[in-house]
């Protein structure tokens, strides 16, 4: 669930500097989100992730956290949970954990300030590391996604800071998503290559662990911690998805890398009650395809979604 699409870094692969951002009369009130979650939770969604562009910066999402919370007591919901740029994580990672988050993301491409700011374009490498480590202070369990791009012969370093730090980390293979004022094939790097050049460093030990998302993982021998891989484009995993994303003006996408949408905000305000939102989500949920249509390579130099990943969050 994006729950806004705006963001305070504008990183290289997501954003063009200057983004256009929804107007406000277009995005979904926390009222109405925690409505449309809670719609998927009566259907049987167990875990909600939120997420954005940069869902901290949403003005007030504590509250519609807390609120989401109530479906944590019934049991109802297994697991709610964020990926966060880690730049406001200082402030409200204890607030989180009393929500009754347990889990996060939090998206760090490298360990070099310098790099860091070219990368993201906008961010503080030092507020992230603050961040994360306020999370790991108030017991939250932190997987880190490391984005493959300009950060490949750093790898094996950010691998052993966050097992060094009890974290899982991951690894994802760029998607082409949307105009980012920069070359595909120049930020793509197939995960199999990584992998195999890992192996030469680290003993990458296969395990059948799952954390219910697409991250396939290894221990690393060496380290003791999980390394997970993200693979949507060198080796898909359509055949096991059951996600669904939902934008922050209530479109579900019920994949991430076909255009087709439904638009549940219309249903949501035409009526009080809930009769007519159900038939929308359960028509929708009838077309998820069987898979993505991404291809990256010198014929394929397009986005295969003309919208960014800011939209639905990853
Ligand atoms: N702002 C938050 C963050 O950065 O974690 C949440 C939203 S962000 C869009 C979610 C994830 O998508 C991040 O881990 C980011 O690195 C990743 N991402 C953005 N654009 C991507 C792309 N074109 N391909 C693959 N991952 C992408
Ligand atoms: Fe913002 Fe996340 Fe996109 Fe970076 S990846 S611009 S932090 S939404």
């Amino acid at each position: 669930v994006s729950v806004t699409d705006r963001c305070d870094f504008r990183c290289v692969y997501c954003m063009p500097e200057h983004m256009s951002f929804l107007p406000k009369a277009d995005v979904l009130s926390l009222e109405e989100l925690d409505r449309l979650c809670s719609a998927f939770v009566r259907k049987g969604v167990n875990k909600l992730r939120l997420t954005g562009g940069e869902p901290l910066v949403r003005r007030d999402v504590m509250k519609l956290i807390r609120a989401l919370g109530r479906h944590l007591d019934t049991g109802a919901l297994k697991e709610l949970t964020i990926t966060t740029n880690g730049s406001q994580l200082a402030r409200y990672a204890s607030e989180l954990v009393d929500c009754g988050v347990k889990r996060i993301n939090v998206s760090v491409d490298t360990l070099d300030a310098e790099k860091f700011r070219a990368i993201t374009r906008w961010g503080d490498l030092d507020k992230v590391l603050a961040g994360i480590e306020a999370a790991l202070a108030a017991g939250l369990k932190i997987k880190i996604v490391a984005l493959r791009g300009v950060n490949e012969h750093e790898l094996p370093d950010l691998i052993a800071w966050a097992h060094g730090k009890g974290m899982d980390i991951t690894l994802i293979e760029t998607m082409p998503m949307g105009d980012v004022d920069a070359d595909r094939t120049e930020q793509y790097l197939p995960l199999s290559l990584v992998r195999a050049e890992l192996s030469k460093l680290y003993s990458l030990e296969p395990t059948d662990e799952r954390t219910g998302g697409p991250a396939r993982y290894v221990r690393v021998k060496e380290t003791g911690g999980r390394l997970g891989f993200i693979t949507p484009l060198s080796h898909n995993f359509c055949e096991s998805c059951n996600r669904v994303r939902l934008t922050c003006t209530g479109t579900l996408y019920m994949c991430l890398g076909q255009e087709d949408a439904a638009d549940l905000r219309a249903p949501l305000r035409a009526s009080a009650d809930d009769a007519l939102l159900d038939a929308a989500i359960d028509e929708a949920i009838g077309r998820k395809p069987k898979g993505h249509d991404f291809v990256i390579d010198r014929r394929h130099n397009r986005p295969a979604v003309s919208r960014q990943m800011s939209l639905t969050g990853g």
